[in-house]
């Protein structure tokens, strides 16, 4: 039996009625026999023992959602998980590598979430290394009681871009990551990758909550802008193409011959341009949808996420894939990421993306090279008030040697410690008021 599904059956409520119930009946007997009262206690003591056992085993995911007994099963279709609610994301971003020792003093800084990254997949070896340490932080996080966001790339490593097709622009050339249609690519990096992160998601001794799906086109920082991430201006390759032509009724034997880097003027002279986008646009978001269904049938209260915005037509449709109004994804956005704070933030921003058919809560993004530590001491708690909480990249420059390629905007470890704990302390009180 899955594992939510025992946990929906293990009701605090009953194990409350159960207590009362027997409480009743030890004072009844009471008047009666002292025999009958110490059977009567004993049998009571050991049902409170076993409820109370499974219950703290089981605690924290029978608290992750709202009670889901038949009545409200409304209310919660429309809930993010019941801790976000009520205290917020306070995530911090690290790397896999990263010690799991400072788990606890993240934690006693008022944080209850981190990202744990990992991207190295390609050889046997390596993705039995990152899942050990992603079951490192699982195991970390389930001690000092910090939801896990387990981060993994869109892109595939550089050694595995051969094995797929490369995304193709207009001019021709291809990119550095890959057709967002490539099925190949779906099935056998990005779901087989979610599917065993929901795996090691349900083992008792974690604590994994939800995915980040990183987006980002790594290796085209020294690229123009237009050669960095998809657009307007892709896919263009032959698969793409093709598949398009034949659901216009073009054949085999019809099919023209364009070469790549005059597809775009080719379809414009048509004026098949938007049916084209159309066709890319619903194609990627079936396939974000099934991506969620495997992941979900595996864990269903596991949190899908994605970063950065959706800005693009595809950022969008994984969006739109990802995020039911049962099931909403989190987009771990970049609006305040490098500046502005939380005026960037957009006003209501779950129902800004609902209009474009996204189902999302939203948590603002903060660079530590960009925010001065009392910046932020300001900034997070209006973040936290404004969407579901914030996200801190990354947490892991504030311990160890200081690194001069990325460093802190402004002020010591030791006052980011502190600005960062005021502000979470800022936030708790937000919250119970
Ligand atoms: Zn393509």
């Amino acid at each position: 039996m899955l594992k939510h599904e025992i946990v929906k059956r293990i009701k605090h409520k009953n194990f409350k009625q159960n207590v009362s119930s027997l409480n009743s009946c030890i004072l009844m007997i009471k008047s009666n026999t002292k025999i009958l009262f110490w059977v009567i206690h004993l049998i009571f003591l050991s049902v409170s023992f076993s409820y109370a056992n499974v219950y703290s085993e089981k605690e924290r995911l029978n608290s992750s959602f709202v009670e889901s007994t038949p009545e409200s099963t409304i209310e919660q279709a429309h809930n993010l998980p019941k801790w976000i609610k009520e205290e917020k994301i306070r995530a911090g971003y690290l790397y896999d590598y990263n010690d799991t020792k400072y788990a606890s003093l993240v934690r006693d800084h008022g944080f209850n979430s981190l990202i744990v990254k990992g991207w190295r997949f390609y050889r046997k070896e390596d993705y039995n290394k990152t899942f050990e340490r992603y079951r490192r932080w699982g195991k970390a996080g389930r001690e000092n009681k910090l939801h896990i966001f387990i981060a993994y790339n869109w892109q595939p490593e550089k050694e595995a871009l051969s094995i797929y097709r490369p995304v193709v622009f207009s001019d021709g050339t291809p990119g550095v990551t890959v057709c967002p249609r490539d099925k190949e690519f779906w099935q056998k990096h990005l779901i087989r990758t979610g599917k065993d992160i929901a795996k090691l998601s349900l083992a008792p001794s974690l604590w994994i909550d939800g995915i980040f799906l990183d987006n980002e086109w790594y290796r085209s920082e020294d690229l123009p802008t237009r050669k960095r991430s998809y657009g307007e201006h892709t896919c263009f390759c032959d698969n793409c193409f093709s598949s398009f032509l034949f659901t216009k009724g073009y054949t085999g034997t019809t099919l023209p011959e364009v070469v790549a880097e005059k597809r775009e003027r080719w379809l414009d002279g048509k004026k098949l341009r938007d049916d084209y986008f159309g066709f890319l646009v619903k194609e990627v978001e079936s396939l974000a949808e099934a991506y969620r269904q495997e992941v979900h049938k595996i864990n269903p209260s596991l949190i899908l996420g994605m970063y950065p915005m959706p800005y693009n037509r595809v950022l969008k449709s994984i969006a739109r894939g990802l995020g039911t109004e049962e099931s909403p994804m989190l987009l771990f956005a970049t609006d305040s990421y490098y500046k502005g704070g939380h005026k960037r933030i957009p006003k209501e921003p779950s129902a800004l993306y609902k209009r474009s058919g996204i189902d999302a809560f939203y948590v603002g993004g903060y660079l530590l090279r960009k925010y001065k530590s009392d910046k932020l001491f300001v900034e997070l708690p209006i973040a936290a008030e404004k969407c579901s909480g914030y996200w801190i990249y990354r947490l892991s420059l504030l311990w160890g040697k200081p690194r001069e390629k990325e460093p802190l905007a402004g002020g010591s470890q030791l006052e980011y410690w502190q600005a960062l704990s005021r502000a979470n302390k800022n936030i708790d009180k937000l919250n119970d008021k």
